[in-house]
């Protein structure tokens, strides 16, 4: 293998690393995913207890993906800190707005992203290949330099319009993006990772064009809050926490039909009774959707959930 070939196959595995992305528990993460989009759920490189790596498509654009609190937060007492207001947070349409309005606010970084996408990947092995290595660094590096320091200013400026209180997020991408050409072709997409924090997920799934299974999404949803499970002993202060929370469980329900009902669809039917999956199963935890036989009393995943008859009469 010749010095060329082992260089450009550094950069290639560097430019995939850069593509990885990880999710923390108790976070939702969106992708694309062919047109649409998806909820990272699935296909995990390494999983852990805190958290899991995935991977976004390894082009500019196509790897954004979007960020924010997961259902398992939104069931606590309150709503999180940083919902813009507790109706919005379930808007697809302000979803939307946001969406839009931080994508037009970056959309000049897609020149350096792209520009320097296609140097890296195409440019350089072209040079090497009929060149050889001096004039590629000759052509090259002038040209790296110049679209990272484009990419480096204008990241800096459109950052602090659209997230002017996230000031420790802005001096890392600022410095990634200037000590990696790699780093710098992510600015555009990771600069938008955080434009829908705040928002509900469903809200959000509801609002991201083709998304994949907004009705799966949404009905877990549905069940996680409908049978909760229930609260340790008699604690004071966890039963005043569930009381509030119920009030909270209420609201997102509530959101979860008048989104249902604004696409045609029907929540009531998310809590129906599944087809049995085996013919020795005659209960089901209403939560989890987990079969039983006659002599299971609970769902030994959900606690405390009674179990209901499969068969509904
Ligand atoms: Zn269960």
């Amino acid at each position: 293998m010749s010095q060329e070939q082992i260089f450009l196959g550094v950069i290639l595995l560097l430019h995939l690393s850069e593509h990885c992305l990880w999710v923390p528990c108790g976070s939702a993460v969106f992708r694309r995913r062919g047109r649409g989009w998806e909820s990272v759920t699935r296909g995990a490189i390494i999983e852990t207890r805190r958290g899991s790596l995935h991977w976004v498509y390894p082009l500019a654009g196509l790897a954004r993906a979007y960020r924010v609190a997961g259902p398992s937060v939104w069931c606590s007492a309150s709503f999180p800190a940083d919902v813009p207001r507790e109706t919005g947070a379930f808007d697809p349409a302000a979803v939307d707005r946001r969406r839009l309005e931080v994508a037009a606010i970056f959309r000049p970084l897609r020149w350096a992203s792209l520009g320097l996408t296609v140097l890296i990947l195409a440019g350089v092995p072209l040079g090497l290949h009929c060149f050889g290595w001096v004039p590629t660094l000759w052509f090259g590096v002038p040209a790296m330099a110049s679209l990272m320091g484009f990419n480096a200013v204008e990241l800096f400026r459109r950052h602090r319009r659209a997230f002017p209180e996230a000031t420790d997020d802005r001096w890392r991408l600022l410095l990634s993006a200037c000590l990696s050409p790699l780093a710098a072709t992510r600015s555009w997409d990771l600069a938008q990772k955080d434009a829908l924090v705040g928002f509900h997920p469903a809200a959000i799934a509801a609002a991201l064009p083709g998304f994949r299974d907004w009705e799966g999404l949404a009905s877990t949803e549905w069940r996680l809050r409908r049978f909760p499970e229930s609260p340790a002993g008699t604690d004071p202060v966890r039963a005043g926490f569930t009381e509030a929370g119920s009030q909270t469980t209420e609201k997102i329900v509530g959101f979860l039909a008048a989104i249902a009902r604004a696409r045609g669809l029907d929540p009531t039917g998310w809590e129906a009774p599944p087809e049995p999956e085996d013919p020795g199963h005659t209960r089901y935890c209403p939560r989890c959707r987990a079969q039983f036989t006659d002599r299971a009393e609970t769902c030994n995943a959900c606690r405390g959930v009674p179990l209901m008859a499969l068969t509904s009469g």
